[in-house]
């Protein structure tokens, strides 16, 4: 398809900062916070979600000098630590307070399961107002990466997602999603993922919600993420993806930003008709749309775009969708999408179930005969509720007391699988 001939992006763009998008009552997705969003408390302010200057004044404020601001920086993202017995360079009287002030506990571990012979850990995370997240790490030869959070539950409504099942209960802050990560690269340093002590080297935001719809938040913890030791833990924004399942809004402004971070698009359909049923934010922003947005993100940061696409069994994952999403990717010529294709878990008495592997062959084998560079995405963890919303579904199954604070998780109980 000629890049002339592709239908230009809607003059006005709804923002989608705050979860809450224009049209959400209107079409198939729940993009609406909770009903009991406003009596939700904000998340106490923590170190990562203060600037240098925010960090120098509170301090300042206590009455001490601003150095003890850089050195709480310094224990936080070089050491991972929050621990008052570590900051031994600070007087012994003023530690728990600062660790009081600057540090408090974001998130819990409530459950975690391990698989691939310890190489994968799937943490279930209590917030501090009992929301629940979840984040995965992952174990490679040659990198370990870690799969987070972004927002409780997610309102972009794929009918085939645990996650999307719950509904948007709210956003994280940018340190609930920092400390994701620190908590993280604290266990693998340590040692605590089968393969001994090592480096937390990726990230990914492909677990629970839609980054675009929490973009502020995302875009800091991106920052913080990346920057060089004492403001951030030094992880290459270059080994960075955020996924987006189409927020062009999002897409746009990220492009903006100046940050190599990747990429990825969750496609998941090769036409409007079939994208429509699966992905319901395709309403709002097109295929064309959104492909539009992903070859400029290419174009503006110069990193190949990851087209992420779940191969479900009969739905998309024939030899005409694979030969659609080519041309689709050729229409903006050669080299700048990489297709993740990712097998779904086989649920039994499901619709959403997992392609035969003839199929997977197949639709690997079209798409790069066409040119295409595809990659059958690895799905660590699925014999522990690996996809994103399944752990909080189990969990929920498993203790009915606190199902009552969240509401309705019957359906996620049977989810067959998500992103
Ligand atoms: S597939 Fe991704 S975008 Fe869609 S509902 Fe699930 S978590 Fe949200």
């Amino acid at each position: 398809m000629a890049r002339a001939a592709l239908k230009a992006a809607p003059a006005e763009e709804p923002e989608t900062e705050s979860g809450l998008t224009e049209g959400g009552d209107a079409s198939k997705f729940h993009d609406h916070l909770s009903i009991r969003h406003k009596s939700r408390q904000k998340p106490p302010r923590h170190l990562a979600d203060m600037t240098r200057e925010e960090r120098e004044q509170t301090v300042v404020d206590l009455g001490l000098p601003k150095f003890r601001a850089h050195q709480l920086e310094n224990h936080y993202f070089a050491h991972f630590s929050v621990d008052p017995k570590d900051l031994t360079d600070i007087p012994a009287v003023q530690r728990q307070s600062l660790a009081n002030r600057f540090f408090p506990k974001l998130i819990t571990p409530l459950l975690t399961r391990t698989a691939d012979n310890g190489m994968t850990i799937k943490t279930l995370w209590k917030l501090f107002d009992g929301a629940r997240i979840e984040s995965v790490l992952m174990r490679y030869p040659m990198r370990t990466t870690l799969c987070i959070s972004s927002q409780v539950g997610c309102g972009m409504g794929c009918p085939f997602c645990a996650t999307g099942m719950l509904g948007l209960t709210r956003n994280l802050s940018a340190a609930e999603i920092v400390e994701q990560v620190r908590e993280a690269a604290k266990l693998v340093r340590d040692g605590g993922i089968a393969g001994g002590p090592a480096r937390l080297s990726n990230i990914v935001f492909m677990g629970m919600g839609e980054p675009m719809a929490n973009y502020r938040s995302v875009v800091s913890a991106i920052r913080e993420i990346s920057a060089l030791p004492p403001l951030g833990f030094g992880i290459s924004a270059r080994n960075i993806t955020v996924s987006t399942v189409g927020v062009v809004t999002g897409i746009k402004k990220l492009a903006k930003e100046n940050i190599p971070v990747r990429l990825a698009v969750s496609l998941h359909a090769p036409n409007d008709t079939l994208r429509d049923e699966l992905v319901p934010m395709n309403k709002r922003f097109d295929l064309e749309t959104v492909m539009d947005a992903a070859h400029d993100y290419f174009l503006a940061s110069k990193r190949r775009v990851s087209i992420e696409y779940a191969l479900m069994r009969g739905i998309n994952d024939q030899a005409v969708h694979a030969r659609q999403l080519a041309r689709r990717i050729n229409g903006y010529g050669d080299d700048w999408a990489h297709v993740n294709p990712i097998p779904l878990n086989p649920v039994e008495g499901s619709k959403w179930t997992a392609s035969k592997p003839e199929d997977e062959a197949q639709f690997i084998r079209i798409l790069r005969s066409a040119g295409v560079t595809a990659t059958l995405r690895d799905t660590r963890g699925n014999d522990i509720d690996g996809a994103c919303g399944q752990l909080a579904a189990r969990y929920f199954a498993e203790h009915p007391e606190d199902e009552a604070q969240f509401g309705a998780f019957d359906s996620i109980k049977k989810a067959p699988e998500t992103c």
